[in-house]
């Protein structure tokens, strides 16, 4: 174990120095900047299937995947040849596209509740559109999220959230008025007693309640049972609309969303990541009565200039074509097994206290001494363990989500010695951080 050979790092040292004199922190997005792990974060050169290159020429098993967006891997060549293909006819029109259209129809016939789709360009734009549209449908003002859900960095959504703010120890973000902050409601994930509560103190004023049905942000954190199929009643009884935030769990865990797998029907329900293929792409769709209150149809304004981009409309469709063979699930689902299994495993032979938690392709391995089922459970991960983890992986060459807040995806490009080669990887980097 002693015996790794030092990796080299000194282009990725002086790029990330060079970045910092000029983004903020060096990264446009938060957790790339590596702050909840340390050490220099690697600069990426390029990728393909499974693998990632930094720019010192370091190849990694890449576990992070653009955080799930690229569940058929890196560069995958039919998808890249249609990109080449569209990518020569323009980039962009700003007008209706056939490839809108179809892709909306591939949305709406594997998603039912999706009556109508808008696409938005983030995740971001997507839950927050929804939420206004719920406002609007409503005539209230509050919302319920759940503490440690991620949906976007919209101004309503960053208290108690997931993801970055959760790495970084943000419990609510400055600039965001408190006059909006005091709208949004938090009740810990999986604790129906606790949304009922909200709905006995402001059950009239309640406009929705999103939720990750398969919370992601916090790490992998599955539903109870029952839990979401209590919050469907909850808000069917008090008139509020239940949202489905599926930006990941969208096509990650069977060919539609966590929707379809539960049996529940939400009434919006926003999607992104996966359904870009890695190009920017979400949308939010639902009820045709619903939907249909947005313009031009209706009141509710929300638009975009690059919103249904031809180049990543084609990323889409033909990711979600690939999504609907036959047995691409039980393959996906066959490899994360066994390496959560294998998890386990080297968990249980070092004695090192954890927890793997997993739902499809998804997984998070805990430093924690019990099962995790929601944020304050999760956030007594002992942190530093994981950081110690994560570069020990690294020294490896697995690239994992450099937080412990968030999950690991598995995708179709990870191959059975990837799969082997993590999980030695995992059981000696446990034995190297022993306490
Ligand atoms: C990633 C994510 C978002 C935000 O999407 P962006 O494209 O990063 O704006 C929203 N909700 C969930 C559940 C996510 O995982």
């Amino acid at each position: 174990m002693g015996s790794i050979p030092e990796m080299e790092h000194s282009r990725s040292q002086k790029a990330f120095d060079r970045a910092r004199r000029v983004l903020v922190g060096g990264v446009n997005s938060p957790v790339r900047a590596f702050g909840a792990v340390g050490g220099t974060p690697i600069i990426v050169d390029r990728a393909q299937g499974a693998q990632v290159w930094d720019v010192d020429g370091n190849a990694y098993t890449d576990f992070i995947c653009s955080w799930g967006a690229l569940i058929l891997g890196h560069a995958h060549q039919e998808i890249t040849a249609a990109l080449a293909e569209q990518d020569a006819l323009g980039t962009s029109y700003g007008m209706t596209t056939e490839l809108e259209i179809e892709l909306a129809e591939m949305l709406q016939k594997s998603l039912p509740s999706m009556e109508r789709v808008r696409f938005v360009s983030s995740g971001t734009e997507a839950t927050m559109s929804a939420v206004r549209l719920a406002r609007a449908a409503t005539g209230r003002n509050f919302i319920v999220k759940f503490e440690g859900g991620y949906h976007g960095h919209g101004d309503s959504f960053l208290a108690k959230a997931g993801s970055g703010l959760a790495t970084l120890g943000i419990a609510a973000s400055p600039g965001v008025p408190e006059a909006l902050a005091e709208l949004t409601l938090d009740a810990p994930y999986n604790d129906l007693e606790a949304v009922e509560r909200l709905f006995e103190s402001h059950g009239h004023d309640i406009a929705a309640v999103i939720v990750e049905p398969v919370a992601a942000n916090m790490g992998l954190v599955p539903p109870l049972d029952g839990f979401l199929s209590e919050v469907r009643e909850l808000t069917r009884h008090h008139g509020a609309l239940l949202i489905f935030d599926e930006v990941i769990t969208g096509f990650r865990l069977c060919f539609g969303g966590a929707q379809n797998l539960f049996g529940i029907e939400p009434d919006l329900t926003t999607l992104g990541k996966i359904i870009g293929g890695g190009l920017p792409v979400a949308a939010y769709g639902g009820r045709r009565e619903l939907m249909e209150q947005i313009a031009p149809l209706g009141p509710v304004y929300q638009a975009g200039t690059l919103s249904g981009n031809p180049l990543a409309m084609r990323a889409g469709i033909e990711t979600l074509k690939r999504l609907a063979s036959v047995g691409f699930y039980d393959s996906l689902e066959r490899k994360a097994k066994i390496l959560a299994d294998g998890m386990r495993q080297a968990l249980s032979d070092s004695g090192v206290a954890g927890h793997v938690a997993r739902a499809g392709s998804l997984l998070t391995l805990f430093f924690t001494v019990g099962p995790v089922e929601n944020y304050a459970a999760a956030k007594r991960s002992d942190t530093r363990r994981f950081a110690s983890f994560f570069q020990e992986m690294l020294r490896r060459k697995i690239l994992i989500p450099p937080s412990q807040f968030e999950a690991l995806f598995v995708s179709a490009a990870h191959g059975d010695d990837d799969i082997r080669r993590t999980v030695v990887a995992c059981r000696e980097s446990l034995a190297a951080i022993r306490p």
